[in-house]
């Protein structure tokens, strides 16, 4: 019998070899055209989605991760491992005042008259530093330990962690490294706001400025960050190209969400999301599919993703393969088309060309770094992109926090902008159930 977990290259196939501790990228990154994305591969022989009440997600999921059985064939048991989420959770909460527990899931009535359809919201703003993106951290951290304790990486001082980011993903990766007492190396761009970088200083995260060098597209953060990891830092960052394994601790989000569902005994028609980088709506995507690969829902749901007018590089990445798959879309069609735009990358996607601006600055990501998945997502379910304007997000903010009462911030109600437009356009039926998730919470000089 094979392992229970796989790590496989999307664009090219390469598998990480089953002892290898990094899995994160593929070795071929940035020598072609092929669009490298390391995905942890589930075996539905092996593993049942997990069932329990344990309130720390880490725990409940801890079988769907790579670490997890990367560990136990090197002698970790299932309480190594529950001990390692528990003691780095422990200290978590003495940074940040709490730990990693399920976040609210539930229908929103208010919302759901106003708009005339069901609506469940997910509430990410109480999560670990204010947004979902610490779970991408925590999961990352949660498998650097193990492969320590497991014996598979060189004893001595672990390597520095590196990011590149000025608002919640910064934050959520410094809270968890400041936990793990990691030292952890921060880029952010000229303009970052002075807040978030007082807080990532005071957590002790060790920051670098990064100004936008002349002739040279995309995020000069971003830049910095691809040297640092070639010096042989951790790629401790939310996008799955950089580390492949950072998705996985997202897709606890989105079983939560299959868990609260099963348990509600419903499921849901469609699932609109925000996207920038891509990490959230990737998450999402695949932590349906693997559910839906150990049997937990039924279908899926179809997935829409929200770009803003200031940039929309998914958009116009799904355009074109759209345009590839042409009229009526078999799934023969699809997957050609999709095994053309990942192997042809620079054809889909490129930096915006315009320094994109928006009021929902936390999604404003030059590229669309986790496209791929997401535009497989939304053909595999008939699903599409929207592009919302400034106006509907101003107004999707006031109407999240006047029906929810939560405070949420203007990218953190994003999605609601795409799910209004939808509806406007009256692609949503009087019968269907629609998720919605409300990611960061507002802060002093309205950052995300
Ligand atoms: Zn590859």
């Amino acid at each position: 019998m094979g392992p229970a977990t796989l790590v496989v290259c999307a664009g090219c196939g390469f598998r990480a070899p089953d002892d290898e501790p990094y899995p994160f990228r593929c070795p071929k990154a940035g020598t072609d055209d092929v669009d490298h994305l390391m995905v942890r591969e589930l075996d539905p022989d092996r593993l049942e989605f997990p069932g329990g009440d344990e309130p720390n997600p880490f725990v409940r999921y801890r079988e769907l991760f790579h670490g997890y059985h990367l560990g136990h064939a090197h002698g970790l048991s299932d309480g190594d491992v529950v001990g390692i989420v528990e003691d780095l959770d422990a200290r978590v909460a003495d940074v940040e005042g709490h730990g990693f527990v399920e976040t609210p899931f539930a229908p929103a009535p208010a919302l759901a008259e106003r708009l005339g359809f069901e609506v469940w919201v997910k509430d990410e703003t109480g999560n670990v530093s204010g947004s979902h993106k610490a779970r991408h951290a925590m999961g990352l951290m949660i498998h650097l330990v193990a492969v320590e304790r497991a014996g598979l990486v060189p004893e001595g001082p672990p390597p520095d962690l590196a990011i590149a980011s000025c608002g919640n993903a910064a934050l959520g990766a410094a809270v968890v490294a400041r936990a793990a007492e990691r030292t952890l190396r921060v880029f952010v761009p000229t303009w970052a706001d002075p807040v978030v970088l007082a807080r990532l200083e005071a957590l002790g995260a060790l920051i670098e400025v990064c100004p936008r060098e002349e002739g040279m597209p995309g995020d000069p953060a971003y830049h910095a960050l691809r040297r640092a990891i070639a010096d042989g830092a951790v790629p401790f960052t939310t996008q799955g190209p950089d580390n492949g394994l950072t998705i996985e601790g997202g897709e606890t989000l989105g079983f939560e969400m299959v868990s609260a569902l099963r348990r509600a005994d419903t499921g849901l028609d469609r699932l609109v999301v925000q996207v920038g980088g891509g990490a959230l709506a990737s998450s999402l995507v695949r932590a349906f599919e693997d559910a839906a690969l150990l049997e937990a829902p039924d279908r899926l749901p179809r997935i829409h993703a929200v770009q803003t007018e200031g940039g929309h590089p998914l958009e116009r990445a799904y355009r074109r393969v759209r345009e590839r798959v042409g009229d009526g879309g078999s799934p023969a069609k699809i997957v050609e088309a999709l095994q053309h735009a990942r192997t042809h990358r620079s054809e889909f996607m490129w930096p915006w060309e315009n320094e994109p601006k928006s009021v929902a600055t936390g999604i404003l990501d030059d590229e669309t770094y986790d496209w791929a998945a997401v535009v497989a997502g939304m053909l595999a379910t008939d699903g599409s992109p929207v592009v919302v304007s400034e106006a509907t997000l101003e107004e999707a903010n006031a109407l999240a926090r006047e029906t929810t009462g939560i405070d949420v911030d203007h990218t953190g109600s994003s999605g609601l902008a795409g799910l209004m437009d939808l509806a406007r356009r009256g692609e949503i039926g009087k019968n269907e159930r629609v998720a919605v998730l409300f990611t960061g919470i507002r802060r002093k000089e309205g950052t995300t």
